[in-house]
């Protein structure tokens, strides 16, 4: 039995008062209090999500000790989810170690390979009531070990049968948001009238709304670009999807968001900032405290956007 949130019900509740939680990734412990403080501080019920890259850089049993202290520190529901697995066993291993939710990747696989693996996964972690997101479509970009040069959008009867035939829990789809910090060369846009379709098909036949999910939907805000750069950051172009196309997103059936970029522009642009402006401080816990402070700003405003404060 996680010790987690499960986020079955949390997804019920938000669907119907539509409105999307935000799944943030975590690697260290200033990342997490930032987030469940910033959780905390408006009432909303979040995500923390491990990349496997986050796995490998501190190791997956630290970062489930210190999600468990953050919950048991806090009243909002906290979920502890894997981002991204790319195998049985990598999901076999976050239930055992306590996660409340894990995410099975097959969406690289043909599409029965991706139908097989995610039926395997959703076997074994419902018999430990975990939930499992699965993913069909495929987003362009670099996130961790995952990486695509090309992207295709979820096909909605493919969405259907995927759904009936896994039984997972949500769905990742694709419709127009990438992974990392450089989404678009122009304007940003997301083919809502697709995530209309997928929706319909899932939900006729599931007769409870269903799931759905926004994987790379960093915004990439200019004045944290533009700070990082005065501070000798070189970002280049980089460009996110606009919060008015997220916070419709989030009122259609979108009921998870994840955001891993914004957090890590908010860290090392205040960090950069901090460290020119005192060149005398060397204590960690001075620039990083700076970090964390600002991470958990990051964190509130996505939530707001979302429109989850309050319903935890
Ligand atoms: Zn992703």
């Amino acid at each position: 039995m996680s010790l987690f949130a499960d986020p079955r019900p949390l997804f019920q509740k938000a669907l119907a008062e539509r409105y999307a939680m935000g799944a943030f990734n975590i690697s260290n412990m200033e990342m997490i209090q930032a987030i469940v403080e910033g959780a905390e501080s408006l009432g909303s019920p979040v995500f923390l999500q491990v990349s496997f890259g986050a796995k490998k850089y501190a190791g997956l049993d630290y970062l489930v000790a210190l999600a468990e202290v953050a919950q048991k520190n806090t009243s909002v529901p906290v979920v502890l989810h894997l981002d991204h697995g790319a195998n049985f066993d990598v999901c076999k291993q976050c239930i055992d170690a306590g996660f409340s939710s894990v995410m099975i990747d097959g969406s690289a696989l043909s599409y029965p390979e991706n139908v097989a693996l995610t039926q395997e996964v959703v076997a074994y972690a419902h018999k430990y009531n975990v939930a499992v997101e699965a993913e069909l479509g495929q987003l362009k970009g670099v996130e961790d070990d995952v990486s695509s040069e090309e992207s295709y959008f979820t096909d909605p009867h493919q969405a259907l049968d995927f759904v009936q035939k896994t039984g997972c829990d949500s769905l990742a789809i694709s419709i127009g948001t990438s992974h990392g910090a450089y989404k678009f060369s122009g304007e940003s846009s997301l083919d809502f009238t697709r995530l209309k379709e997928i929706k319909d098909l899932i939900d006729y036949w599931n007769k409870v709304p269903f799931p759905l999910v926004l994987h790379g939907s960093s915004s990439v805000p200019k004045e944290w670009v533009s700070l990082a750069e005065k501070y000798g950051a070189q970002l280049g172009n980089a460009r996110g999807v606009s919060e008015d196309l997220l916070s419709k997103a989030s009122k259609l059936g979108i009921a998870k968001i994840n955001i891993d970029t914004d957090l890590r522009l908010a860290f090392t642009g205040t960090l950069r900032q901090f460290l020119r402006e005192n060149p005398p401080i060397f204590d960690p816990r001075k620039y990083l405290g700076e970090s964390k402070k600002n991470m958990k700003i990051m964190v509130e405003h996505k939530i707001k956007l979302f429109g989850s404060q309050n319903k935890g």
